[in-house]
């Protein structure tokens, strides 16, 4: 009896934290679906297909933020979406502004908060997106990979962080350089990037799309296949000791494997970024331009040298401007397009390895 009391009282208190943590109103949001889970989804609910289209519509071209107000779809089916999903999506703070017009906004996710970074730059204006709460990457020039691992953002999450901004009319490029690596949440990113470059959701040019990776080989040739964005690979070192030393990953995914790879499945209608943050003393020298020259070869790539910025507490000093401008000359006397990218966001912490990311943003 005692036994059979206590449990009873557990369940009642379990179902207090139940509610503490889920109130019963958590539903499922829709936004961030593509237009082949809305037609699944229709199937299920015996919608007829269009209607899939026309939610996709009313999400991503009219920016609609409640069913009610879907007035072309049945008003059945509008109670019953009510009653089973939302069209919740992280809304922004700003984080600061900085004196170059950078500004950072925080959006908060379940689980944690991530940081997104608009550049305005004379014509353009480019939004830097987190796929991640913290990293698992452990990149040691990185603060987000000092916060370890949060959790994967969902597809409306990444895509929040775009539909939400005061400035999107602005925009005019995409970078996926904020927290995380986009490819190690891949699901979700393919389906964020599938809603931003399709006519039925926001219809950007997927040569306005920047992806950022460390070379996650397991699902880079999947990235590849399914999607025609931009891509960018930080290699930050040519040898591999060296690159293990900077990028645990480097272990797992040689860099020689990840160029391979790349070399084997370009056609050259995607343009590859390579990334190589330059530090004092440590990976600024003609014998790493040299052997970057070497590992390249064969492959379309333009490189950006970037500059480093001091992240507290780690032993790295950023190279002066002249050394990167001769390792720059290495590079271009033997044919590579290598440009010097120019800081943003600095005094904000919205820049290199203060967002949690590999690039200054800008330029893709
Ligand atoms: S640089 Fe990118 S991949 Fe590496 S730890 Fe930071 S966020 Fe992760």
């Amino acid at each position: 009896m005692h036994f059979f009391l206590h449990f009873e009282r557990t369940l009642e208190r379990k179902s207090e934290l139940w509610h503490d943590f889920f109130p019963m109103n958590v539903l499922p949001s829709l936004f961030g679906w593509t237009l082949s889970q809305l037609e699944q989804l229709c199937r299920d609910l015996n919608a007829p297909r269009y209607t899939a289209r026309q939610l996709a519509e009313w999400m991503y071209h009219k920016d609609c933020r409640s069913f009610a107000a879907m007035s072309n779809l049945p008003r059945v089916l509008r109670s019953r979406l009510e009653a089973s999903f939302t069209l919740d999506r992280p809304d922004p703070h700003l984080g600061a502004a900085s004196a170059d017009g950078t500004k950072k906004y925080l959006f908060p996710v379940p689980s944690g908060t991530v940081e997104a970074a608009y550049i305005p730059e004379d014509e353009r204006a480019t939004l830097c997106l987190s796929t991640q709460a913290g990293c698992k990457m452990g990149c040691k020039f990185c603060m987000t990979g000092r916060l370890g691992f949060q959790g994967n953002l969902e597809s409306g999450q990444i895509l929040g962080q775009y539909a939400q901004l005061p400035e999107r009319s602005r925009i005019t490029n995409l970078v996926f350089m904020g927290m995380g690596e986009p490819l190690d949440n891949m699901a979700a990113v393919l389906q964020a990037l599938e809603v931003l470059i399709s006519d039925w959701g926001y219809g950007l040019s997927h040569q306005r799309i920047c992806v950022s990776t460390v070379g996650v080989l397991p699902h880079l040739e999947e990235f590849l296949r399914k999607t025609p964005v931009r891509l960018a690979l930080s290699v930050h070192s040519p040898f591999d000791e060296e690159r293990a030393r900077l990028m645990p990953c480097q272990k797992v995914w040689p860099i020689g494997r990840v160029i391979d790879l790349l070399r084997r499945h370009e056609d050259g209608k995607r343009r590859i970024y390579v990334e190589y943050i330059v530090f004092d003393g440590l990976n600024d020298s003609p014998r790493h331009a040299r052997e970057l020259v070497r590992l390249l070869h064969g492959l379309e790539v333009r490189v950006n040298l970037i500059k480093f910025h001091n992240v507290p507490g780690t032993e790295f000093q950023a190279a002066s401007r002249k050394r990167m401008e001769e390792f720059q000359r290495v590079l271009l006397d033997k044919g590579i397009r290598t440009t010097i990218r120019k800081s943003r966001g600095e005094d904000i912490e919205a820049a290199c390895g203060l967002l949690g990311s590999r690039g200054t943003y800008a330029g893709y």
